[in-house]
């Protein structure tokens, strides 16, 4: 197959970049480096199957090879200091990223993938969270750049669908981590990590009460890969339901890293989703996926690829 991944420097995208190529096929990856690092294109720059375009793809898709079968839209921002500190950026690659993400699919006759978020769900009143909750969303608050842009990215991909009869996947990300995240990309579990690693208090933010699901990549990258395989329109959740307040998580990085380091208490921002955990029953189900990766085993892989970075 010939792909197109937009985002494809970021901490996912290169994941997908690597599975992909692995795989035998020939691959373009597009970035503006806005949240990504250079190294994670560097990485491929010379498999014969690779090529990069630096482009905003907020302002167009500037593709002119052979034809796509698919184009996976991974571009956004997506940790909430990157998001906060880019709002608009953030809000237009949500939506004019997006379309133009579904154009060339369509005048390429390619498939097409939408990375969503659980962030859809906002701060939620069910829990876990099915695909069928609608979500509780501040619709102007900190985090409503990234939420809508993400809802409007559903809307607008699900109306390419109904409407130009492009084939169209959307995938709701629950929390990822893994190698190739940016130290400093302020998401807890680099947080956590590289404060531990530095020696440093970890920083608790609120009372640590509430919850996140953490889902290791290659689990995701499973989850992306068979879904591709199937014919399925709708949203489906793809995370690990495994549970933790973040006070516990904070706790189980210092005792693995260095169990002498403080934890300390910060204020929480501002609408903070309290808990947070997918239903993976469509996933299950529909591609006879579940994470495969346990806390212990992907957070040793990931302390491992920052442990010499500290040192670069
Ligand atoms: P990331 O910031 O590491 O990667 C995103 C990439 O998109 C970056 O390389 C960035 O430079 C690029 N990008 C952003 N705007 C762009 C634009 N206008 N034009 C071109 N490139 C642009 O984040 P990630 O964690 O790899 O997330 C990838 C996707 O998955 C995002 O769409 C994100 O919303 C979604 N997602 C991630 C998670 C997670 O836990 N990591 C959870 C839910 C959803
Ligand atoms: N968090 C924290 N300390 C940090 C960074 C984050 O306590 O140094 C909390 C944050 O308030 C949230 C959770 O950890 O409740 C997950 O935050 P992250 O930014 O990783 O992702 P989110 O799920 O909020 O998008």
């Amino acid at each position: 197959m010939n792909l197109l991944i937009t985002g494809s420097a970021g901490f996912i995208g290169s994941h997908l970049v690597e599975r992909f190529l692995a795989e035998g096929h020939t691959l373009v990856g597009v970035d503006n480096y806005i949240s990504g690092q250079r190294r994670n294109t560097e990485l491929f720059l010379a498999h014969p199957g690779f090529r990069f375009i630096q482009a905003d793809v907020s302002h167009g898709l500037p593709y002119g090879g052979p034809g796509l079968d698919w184009v996976l839209h991974f571009a956004s921002p997506a940790s909430p200091p990157h998001y906060q500190q880019h709002p608009i950026e953030t809000l237009m690659v949500g939506a004019q990223g997006t379309q133009h993400a579904l154009d060339l699919a369509h005048r390429h006759g390619a498939k097409f993938m939408l990375a969503s978020t659980s962030e859809v769900y906002g701060d939620p009143h069910v829990h876990p969270q099915p695909e069928t909750y609608w979500g509780n969303v501040n619709p102007n608050g900190p985090r409503s750049c990234y939420d809508e842009a993400k809802r409007y990215a559903e809307a607008i991909t699900m109306a390419y669908h109904h409407h130009k009869g492009l084939d169209t996947r959307i995938i709701r990300i629950f929390n990822t981590y893994g190698p190739r995240m940016r130290a400093d990309d302020g998401r807890v579990v680099t947080n956590f990590i590289n404060q531990a690693l530095e020696g440093k208090p970890l920083t608790v933010y609120g009372d640590g009460s509430q919850t996140r699901s953490f889902q290791f990549v290659d689990d995701l990258v499973e989850g992306i890969v068979r879904l591709m395989q199937v014919t399925y329109h709708q949203p489906v959740n793809l995370g690990n339901p495994d549970e933790y307040s973040i006070l516990q998580f904070a706790q189980i990085i210092r005792d693995r890293i260095n169990p002498t380091l403080n934890i300390v208490f910060e204020p929480m921002p501002q609408d903070d989703p309290k808990q947070r955990k997918p239903d993976i029953t469509i996933a299950r189900e529909l591609l006879e996926w579940q994470p495969q990766t346990d806390l212990s085993t992907g957070i040793t892989a990931t302390i491992a690829y920052f442990q010499p970075s500290l040192t670069r």
